[in-house]
């Protein structure tokens, strides 16, 4: 029986984190999920996930999100890393504010939060941290450097920390989502998501459940002798 453990999610109060929330929930584990704002964690709450205010771009945030979880939450044994944002430009455009916050964000963010986990994975001898990359980790894509390499070292931490764990019962995979239809993508010109159907072979963008499907898998025991994998789901985007 692997439902009623209890979940960390970063970034459910949306998209992929927030379906992925709903989903593990509807299945009986207790799930702990992440917001950047008070209204997302009140949002949170009503849904019956255990909200907590996180922005992993902070150190100070980071701090004290650190602090709670070892005082109240250290059963954790499941950890979606899937909080993200995007700050596209050209390389030469770039700032280094743009560079760094999508680094914090993601690759140092999934790092930290690991890291703080991983620690009662270890001792129950038994864990899952399933990581939300991106096909760009594996295309690159023009506009996207920081959060291409973001999303590159994160799927290479998720092999490392795997080949680490792994004989604790430990299992770290990444899932590579291609478009999903959430805010990320609602920003997408029309006449540049015609251009993306088109490179697509199922003609659509993914929906949030889509992954939320595949976190539900990959966190049961059905998918015990899964790890160090990046796992693509993308409408063939990407073959
Ligand atoms: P979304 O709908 O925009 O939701 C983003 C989530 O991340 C929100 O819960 C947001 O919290 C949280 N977040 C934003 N900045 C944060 C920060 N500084 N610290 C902590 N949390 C923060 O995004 P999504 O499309 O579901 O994306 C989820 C993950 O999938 C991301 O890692 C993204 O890179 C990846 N992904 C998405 C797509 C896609 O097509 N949508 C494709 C490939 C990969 P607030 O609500 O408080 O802002």
């Amino acid at each position: 029986m692997t439902n009623n453990k209890k979940v960390l999610i970063t970034g459910a109060s949306r998209g992929i984190g927030q379906a992925s929330a709903l989903k593990l929930l509807n299945k009986g584990y207790q799930v702990i999920g992440t917001a950047t704002s008070n209204s997302g964690v009140d949002l949170l709450t009503k849904e019956g996930i255990i909200g907590l205010k996180l922005d992993l771009n902070s150190n100070k945030s980071l701090d004290e999100f650190a602090r709670r979880i070892k005082k109240d939450f250290s059963d954790i044994l499941i950890l979606i890393n899937n909080a993200g944002i995007t700050k596209d430009n050209l390389v030469l455009r770039m700032s280094n504010k743009e560079w760094i916050d999508i680094i914090n964000i993601h690759l140092n963010g999934v790092f930290k939060i690991s890291k703080i986990t991983l620690k009662f994975m270890l001792k129950a001898r038994w864990g899952r941290i399933i990581n939300i990359t991106s096909t760009s980790a594996s295309t690159g894509n023009q506009g996207q450097s920081n959060y291409a390499s973001a999303k590159a070292g994160i799927e290479a931490f998720s092999k490392s920390l795997a080949s680490e764990v792994g004989s604790r019962s430990i299992t770290v995979n990444s899932i590579a989502p291609g478009f999903i239809n959430t805010d990320m993508t609602a920003k997408i010109t029309e006449e540049k998501r015609r251009g993306i159907l088109k490179q697509i072979p199922l003609s659509r963008f993914g929906n949030p459940d889509e992954v939320a499907e595949l976190v539900e898998f990959l966190v049961s025991d059905e998918a015990s002798y899964i790890t160090g994998q990046t796992i693509h789901l993308n409408g063939g985007l990407f073959i």
